[in-house]
């Protein structure tokens, strides 16, 4: 045990309030409790530390999923905790009628790593899904097309997940997820995936935006291609139309770079992130790229209450700091590299997609929630986005070390979940 595993080990102050009980008993309090949107939970954890995570049963779990992509410097980092805490401390929360030191701060140091053209904009909410609102709402500003006509129409990819409020669950493609609650904001249409003539056909000047997943994380790691990104960059300018990229999951080191767009060569009019960006601790953005696009959401035509906190921004710098002073962007980039080369080689893997530590693996077979059973018996967090896909999306500060032990289990965790069919 490292000396932050050790320093961590303690109880905590909500230890005290709630109390110690088994696993099994969080469970059964759970259900009585807790609305059955996410089901069952796999299990109740207590405690984190780095890539490490503990359950309330007291066993050790590698955490190769990182709370899909949040946790991007794993658990309880020293310096982002000391940095939230501190900030907490001193000054929490403000309203928007005022700013503080660290929001502004946080809009600058984002505009600058993502080489943002003058007059670009950044608006903080507090998840993925309020940035994609945002971001939905700029898309309807952008809505007088030649001669006046209406721009009405927003494209997104089938396969698309972009958030599960009302207006992001009408650009997710999902139909389990859209069909209990239509009729959802209209005017969204969904077309083929990485298809450039599906695109070109779609794209006229009554559209408003094209909203991109780079990588579609929740559809199993499907990377867009750069040619497709540079299309949807050239046909959106030609007819006008913004050209959006939804970076929630991709975003902030994720594939190695700060943005995954960067790979293809392109500015986008607008960004969102969200999940890495707090290092755990909640916290959206939308960026608009250039004067223009930055000038479509005027004074009282979008709020928030608690986005842009100073905790959340504190958090946020801090995160991205840490990132850019441990060079963790290089070392996604080896990690991820050695990961994929290893997940290669293990019989039963027939495709290995991703970039940096964002990672989607298919098997020969529909065990991949047995996978995640198994996966867990054997002390390893993965996800299961699909029947026969495995997702690793783990802290961007994973060993190769570690990566190494999974790899040298997974033999293993794939024969038991075979034979638990
Ligand atoms: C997770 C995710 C969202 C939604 O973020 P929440 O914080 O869960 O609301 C939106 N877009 C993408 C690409 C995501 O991965």
């Amino acid at each position: 045990m490292t000396n932050t595993e050790l320093s961590h080990s303690g109880e905590t102050a909500a230890d005290a309030l709630v109390g110690h009980t088994s696993g099994a008993d969080w469970l059964a309090r759970y259900s009585t409790s807790l609305m059955g949107v996410f089901g069952t939970p796999q299990r109740v954890l207590v405690r984190g530390a780095g890539c490490l995570v503990w359950d309330a049963d007291g066993k050790e779990y590698l955490d190769l999923l990182g709370g899909i992509a949040v946790n991007a410097l794993g658990h309880a980092h020293p310096f982002v905790t000391s940095v939230i805490a501190s900030q907490l401390s001193t000054l929490g929360h403000v309203s928007n009628f005022f700013t503080s030191p660290t929001q502004v701060a946080l809009a600058e140091k984002l505009l600058a790593l993502t080489q943002a053209p003058t007059g670009s904009k950044v608006f903080f909410a507090n998840s993925g899904t309020e940035a994609v609102e945002a971001a939905l709402k700029l898309a309807r500003r952008n809505n007088a097309g030649p001669q006046g006509a209406p721009r009405s129409k927003i494209i997104a990819l089938e396969g698309a997940f972009h958030g599960r409020t009302m207006g992001a669950l009408a650009l997710t493609a999902k139909e389990a997820y859209r069909e209990p609650f239509q009729p959802l904001p209209g005017g969204v249409v969904h077309i083929p995936f990485d298809d450039i003539e599906a695109l070109r056909a779609a794209v006229d000047t009554s559209t408003a935006a094209v909203f991109l997943e780079p990588i579609q994380g929740e559809a199993g790691v499907r990377p867009l291609s750069a040619e497709y990104l540079q299309a949807a960059r050239q046909l959106t300018a030609d007819a006008g139309a913004l050209l959006i990229l939804d970076e929630v999951q991709t975003g902030i080191g994720r594939t190695g770079t700060w943005l995954a767009c960067e790979d293809a060569g392109i500015v986008p009019d607008a960004i969102t992130l969200a999940k890495g960006l707090g290092g755990g601790f909640p916290i959206g953005a939308l960026l608009t790229f250039g004067a223009e696009v930055s000038s479509l959401l005027t004074a009282g035509q979008h709020g928030t209450t608690f986005g842009g906190n100073p905790v959340a921004t504190a958090a946020a710098l801090a995160t991205l700091h840490t990132i850019e002073n441990q060079h963790v962007l290089a070392h996604v980039l080896t990690v991820g590299e050695h990961l994929r080369a290893g997940l290669v080689a293990v019989t039963g893997v027939t495709e290995v997609r991703g970039r940096g530590l964002l990672i989607g693996f298919d098997l020969d077979a529909d065990v991949a929630p047995a996978v995640v059973q198994a996966g867990l018996a054997a002390g390893f967090i993965v996800n299961s986005p699909g029947p026969h896909t495995i997702r690793l999306a783990p802290p961007l500060v994973l060993t190769t070390a570690q990566a190494d032990t999974f790899l040298a289990a997974l033999p293993a965790i794939l024969q038991t979940a075979k034979e638990s069919q």
